[in-house]
């Protein structure tokens, strides 16, 4: 009975296996598709400033986040096939859809926003990207390519991508030598500790969601973001708390010094087109005679 039940079970996983496999199988053959067809597409998410006044500065920055419009499925999340494009070597070409486009529409903002526009662009890295030895000249060529400072550019890694081994270390010393910064995303789910920060060649910490999404209601929570934030300033490492959803949470992350803060609370990720909508009731209009120039609101 017992070998019976196992059996039965073992027949269950490898079905779920089989499953599995077609379905990765299918994504990857749809991704090649996707390149090629242009069905992928960047998104932006405001990342602001929070003044300890109280103040927003809501022209800080965004972070570009890829989507695609897969034609049966319709929106697929990154996290159905990052990790696929990651192992079946789609990576590359996707990273650079990614840092092409996000380049080039900050440009167009920069060019019917002026002063209005975001002052700073963060793209996700994955360790692929990373293990190209000519990647590093690409992006300065892209920067030049779209006319934008180094310093305009953020690239986000992940701590375990940040902490590996040497050649990564390498290529991370190589961007930053360019001119662009580095951040750490998602800090806190990693293995690293407050105690390696030091070791990092990064500018700013992401403070993870799941610290965040805490920091009004628990007091454990609020001692992590402050340690954090702490350490990171005594580092001259700027902080960002992710995924705040409510003013609570908001008014938390403010209060322990953390310098910008990204979330639903201020905005969604939004299309290049409704984020110039966003900027313009968001940003305060400079005066034209100040600016020289008719704003693109
Ligand atoms: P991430 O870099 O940590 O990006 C933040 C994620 O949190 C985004 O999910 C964003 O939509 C979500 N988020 C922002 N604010 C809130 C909030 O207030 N509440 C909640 N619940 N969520 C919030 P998304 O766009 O689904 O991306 C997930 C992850 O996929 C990203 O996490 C990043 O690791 C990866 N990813 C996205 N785009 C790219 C890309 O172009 N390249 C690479 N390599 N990875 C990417
Ligand atoms: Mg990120
Ligand atoms: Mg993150
Ligand atoms: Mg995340």
């Amino acid at each position: 009975e017992a070998k019976r039940a196992g059996g039965a079970r073992c027949v269950l996983f490898e079905n779920a296996m089989r499953e599995r496999a077609a379905r990765r199988a299918d994504i990857e053959a749809d991704l090649r598709l996707a390149l090629v067809e242009e069905q992928l597409f960047v998104v932006y998410q405001p990342v602001v400033g929070l003044g300890p006044d109280g103040a927003t500065d809501f022209g800080a920055g965004v972070e570009a986040l890829v989507r695609w419009q897969h034609p049966a499925r319709g929106v697929v999340p990154p996290f159905e096939f990052i990790q696929v494009a990651e192992e079946c070597g789609l990576i590359g070409a996707l990273g650079d859809f990614v840092l092409r486009r996000a380049c080039r529409d900050f440009q167009s903002w920069q060019r019917t926003l002026g002063a209005r526009a975001p002052r700073l662009l963060a793209v996700n890295l994955s360790r692929a990207q990373l293990a190209e030895a000519g990647w590093p000249a690409t992006v300065r060529q892209v920067l030049i390519d779209n006319a934008m400072l180094p310093a305009q550019l953020q690239l986000e890694v992940t701590e375990s991508l940040a902490a590996q081994d040497q050649h990564v270390q390498q290529r991370l010393h190589e961007l930053k030598a360019i001119g662009i910064t580095l951040a750490l995303d998602d800090f806190g789910t990693g293995y690293s500790s407050l105690s390696s920060l030091h070791q990092l060649p990064v500018d700013t910490v992401k403070i993870d969601r799941s610290f965040v999404c805490q920091a009004d209601t628990s007091h454990h929570h609020r001692v992590l973001i402050e340690a954090t934030v702490k350490v990171a300033q005594s580092l001259g490492m700027s902080t960002v708390a992710e995924g705040i959803e409510t003013e609570a949470q908001a008014a938390a992350v403010r209060a322990l010094s953390c310098a910008k803060g990204q979330g639903y609370l201020f905005s969604r990720p939004l299309t290049s087109g409704a984020l110039l909508d966003w900027l313009c009731i968001n940003m305060p209009a400079p005066a034209i005679a100040e600016t020289g120039r008719v704003d693109g609101c």
